[in-house]
């Protein structure tokens, strides 16, 4: 048996092995040798071994997942592609049909850029390549311009996009390039995930919280979408997490963005959180602080 005891000499807690031998093997009861051994080493070591088997295959098994994922989203717009191409030959002379087919290839070939793009952007920030660059940006400006890389997009949806900005501080270090990819997939979901002619408030807060010469900023981006069961919001940043299929929702995406998101504010040791009730609409919440 093993258990714990306290080595004064030590002043430490530390683990036993006890073991009880009867002293001759015919069964004649009466004289036994115990045997303590102390164990604390050696169970160190095997729980390390026993962590890192472990780890090991949590992450085998992360990686099987992850393929099986990319190889079925990469093949359905493939075949999407290969089947438009071969009506479009078939209807070599028919001017409407191939318009109409050479718009779905467009569509599929879009979506598969995208899924490229960001299977490259996980697989980078996964094994550290990705590093935060600090430039000297004004946070104010970035956002700004997020909002009007997006603002097509809602006004295709006959969307209103509202921006408040509360900032005193404008000019922080940071990696813009990242900074911008996190405003620009939170509002670009609020208009994918909002019925046509909704409504998106994007805020943007300083807060009067200042640590280590670094000031908080709280971005919020809010819509009265279709929002999100409770059950799914457990796992909305993992990666492929998708409430419903693009077949089901005709919306497209790859339930990466919200996985990439989360990593790049890990990275950039801040917070991401949602709050969102079905039919009600969602808001995603990001805090991050930078030096000003
Ligand atoms: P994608 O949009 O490519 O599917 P994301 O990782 O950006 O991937 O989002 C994952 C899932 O989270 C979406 O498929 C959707 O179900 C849900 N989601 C994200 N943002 C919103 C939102 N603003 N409102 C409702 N659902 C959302």
């Amino acid at each position: 048996t093993t258990f714990r005891y306290r080595n004064d000499y030590l002043n430490e807690l530390r683990q036993a092995n006890m073991a009880i031998y009867a002293l001759d093997d015919k069964g004649d009861p009466g004289k036994y040798v115990i045997c303590l051994t102390d164990c604390t080493e050696e169970m160190t070591i095997r729980k390390m071994l026993e962590d890192s088997l472990d780890e090991a295959q949590r992450s085998n098994q992360a990686k099987r997942t992850f393929l099986s994922a990319i190889s079925h989203d990469v093949r359905t717009p493939l075949n999407g592609i290969m089947g438009m191409l071969e009506i479009a030959y078939m209807n070599i002379d028919d001017r409407a049909k191939l318009l109409e087919c050479m718009g779905k290839i467009k569509t599929a070939s879009n979506h598969l850029g995208e899924l490229i793009n960001q299977v490259l952007d996980m697989s980078r920030i996964e094994s550290g390549k990705m590093s935060l660059q600090n430039t000297n940006m004004d946070i104010t400006e970035l956002l700004q311009e997020s909002v009007i890389i997006v603002q097509p997009l809602a006004n295709n949806k006959g969307h209103e996009l509202n921006l408040t900005m509360d900032v005193e501080h404008k000019r922080v270090l940071g990696d813009s390039v990242q900074l911008k990819q996190i405003f620009i997939n939170l509002i670009t979901n609020a208009i994918k995930y909002t019925e046509n002619g909704g409504k998106i408030n994007v805020f943007l807060r300083e807060l009067a919280s200042q640590q280590d010469k670094k000031q908080l900023f709280e971005l919020v981006v809010e819509d009265n979408g279709i929002g999100m069961s409770e059950e799914f919001q457990k796992h909305i940043f993992e990666q492929f997490a998708r409430e419903r299929t693009s077949t089901v929702s005709k919306i497209q995406g790859t339930g990466l963005g919200l996985a990439i998101t989360k990593s790049l504010v890990d990275m950039m040791g801040g917070r991401i959180t949602v709050e969102s009730e079905p039919g009600r609409g969602s808001e995603f919440t990001i805090s991050l602080r930078f030096p000003v």
